[in-house]
């Protein structure tokens, strides 16, 4: 389907903005549809920090307004020519001219996320019609794209501008839906009667998770492990049932990497570089790496990073738990995170408490990411849940082996090693427990005592490949399905 034409809806994108994985997908996803054939237009709002990157941008629409209960709203739509597709600013000040994206660690998430996404998503349909861009497909990432479906459905259903459009939801991480008060349904201008439990109503709050997941013809997941998972009440987030129900229409497909940006070979975001056939520079990472976070440098004590938000989710306080653990086997470990404050507390306490032993920073700083996973020896994933991860397949191509938990996409990804056999790419265990990653930490160390075997290990994660180019045809063939029935 070369032709197809795609617009993509995503609340961040790199380089513009970026809080997790959802942003690293939405900048690269478009950039290898459009290298097969499509035409792809991403829509996201005009946050501050994308204002304070001066990027050359064009004005798209000067001036427009929608009409809401509340009266008629302004915004404009600046557009930036990215590597192969456009990207379109939806630029409200009041709504986007903020410190944060989401919210702020002192304040929580703004309260008026209902109001900023719904107008977000209302407004990049608008601005498509605008900008004279009819697609063949409405792909929308997330909650915050999530209302766009329930406008499609309920406001502009008999719109000819979107009568051919097809739709597809794209479900990142199913634990963050999008809830607010009951009055957001008037407030944003879709109809009240959707507060009803076979529409919109889930526990007395409006789900904007549920626009996406009821209202687009198809729905994926971001690995065809996490597809099945949340099927089930284990994962399901409350809304398991609805996601068996939806069952026909829902599929997984695996993130992939940009090797452009994550290629230890060509990075210049860290210390040293270096390739599978000449793994020199990966000590030369090591060693800035330590210099960085002011450890000294001892080559031959392996360390284990990881770059992480600190929520439940990635299994943080696991290794709080297991720290002094971790250190008796003769680790050090380098955190990399920001996010919830008892973490952070903890973690700082444990770094004067193991002087010389824990390396950490609590910041979002993309150079000391990239560094981490190149001057890593092991790479920390002890998530409970994992939509897909990307953090181990950017460790992979860096030769940092990861240790997992296997849930979700890392269990997709990563294969056991076998020492026997010299095959698998990292290592592997299944309960989420301080004791279990421990002892799987020790059969890692094993392997890296055993320098034929650690090579052997080093080579099959390099050689791992999760190029976007195979998940992008997936996602072409699944377009193909929905616009067929469209
Ligand atoms: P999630 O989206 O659930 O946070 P993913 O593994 O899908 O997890 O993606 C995380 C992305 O965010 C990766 O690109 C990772 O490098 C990046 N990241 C996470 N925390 C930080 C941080 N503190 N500084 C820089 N990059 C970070």
């Amino acid at each position: 389907m070369p032709d197809m034409k795609i617009a993509f809806l995503a609340s961040e994108v790199i380089p513009y903005a970026k809080t997790g994985g959802l942003a690293d997908v939405a900048g690269a996803l478009p950039k290898f549809l459009s290298r097969l054939g499509s035409e792809v237009r991403v829509f996201m709002p005009f946050y501050r920090e994308v204002r304070a990157r001066n990027l050359p941008l064009r004005t798209a629409i000067g001036q427009a307004a929608l009409d809401t209960p509340g009266g008629k709203k302004e915004y404009s739509v600046l557009e930036h020519r990215a590597d192969g597709f456009s990207v379109y600013f939806i630029a409200r000040d009041e709504y986007f001219d903020r410190d944060c994206l989401y919210g702020t660690a002192a304040g929580g998430d703004y309260p008026d996320n209902g109001e900023r996404f719904a107008f977000f998503a209302r407004a990049s349909l608008e601005a498509m019609r605008g900008v004279g861009f009819s697609p063949d497909v409405v792909h929308g990432h997330d909650w915050q794209s999530a209302s766009a479906f329930a406008y499609l459905k309920f406001v502009l259903a008999d719109d000819p501008f979107f009568k051919k459009a097809g739709s597809l939801f794209t479900v990142h991480n199913l634990a963050y839906q999008g809830l607010f008060g009951r009055e957001v349904l008037a407030a944003v201008g879709l109809p009240e009667r959707l507060f009803n439990m076979n529409d919109l109503e889930f526990f007395g709050k409006v789900n904007y998770m549920k626009a996406g997941i009821l209202y687009a013809a198809a729905v994926n997941t971001v690995s065809p492990r996490y597809s099945r998972e949340i099927q089930t009440p284990e994962f399901g987030c409350g809304l398991d049932g609805l996601l068996r129900w939806r069952s026909h229409a829902l599929s997984g497909i695996l993130n992939g990497v940009d090797y452009a940006d994550w290629n230890p070979t060509t990075d210049k975001l860290i210390p040293a570089r270096y390739s599978p056939a000449d793994l020199s520079g990966k000590a030369g990472s090591k060693a800035g790496l330590l210099a960085m976070f002011g450890l000294r440098d001892e080559p031959r004590i392996p360390v284990a990073g990881m770059v992480t938000r600190l929520a439940g989710q990635k299994g943080v306080d696991i290794v709080c738990e297991a720290l002094e653990d971790i250190f008796r086997l003769g680790l050090k470990v380098v955190i990399l995170g920001t996010g919830d404050k008892k973490i952070q507390d903890f973690l700082t306490e444990a770094k004067k408490k193991y002087p010389g032993r824990l390396g950490l920073m609590i910041a979002f700083d993309e150079k000391v990411a990239h560094t981490i996973y190149a001057g890593s020896d092991f790479f920390l994933i002890p998530s409970r849940y994992e939509p897909c991860g990307l953090t181990q397949m950017y460790s992979l191509k860096y030769g940092t082996v990861p240790v997992v938990r296997a849930t979700g996409g890392l269990d997709d990804t990563i294969q056991d090693f076998e020492p026997q056999a010299g095959t698998g790419n990292g290592f592997k265990f299944e309960e989420a427990s301080a004791a279990a990653l421990v002892s799987c930490l020790r059969r890692a160390l094993d392997v890296y005592a055993r320098p034929d075997q650690w090579l052997t290990l080093t080579r099959n994660t390099m050689a791992a490949d999760y190029s976007w180019t195979r998940s992008a045809g997936e996602y072409l063939k699944l377009y193909g399905k929905i616009k067929e029935r469209s």
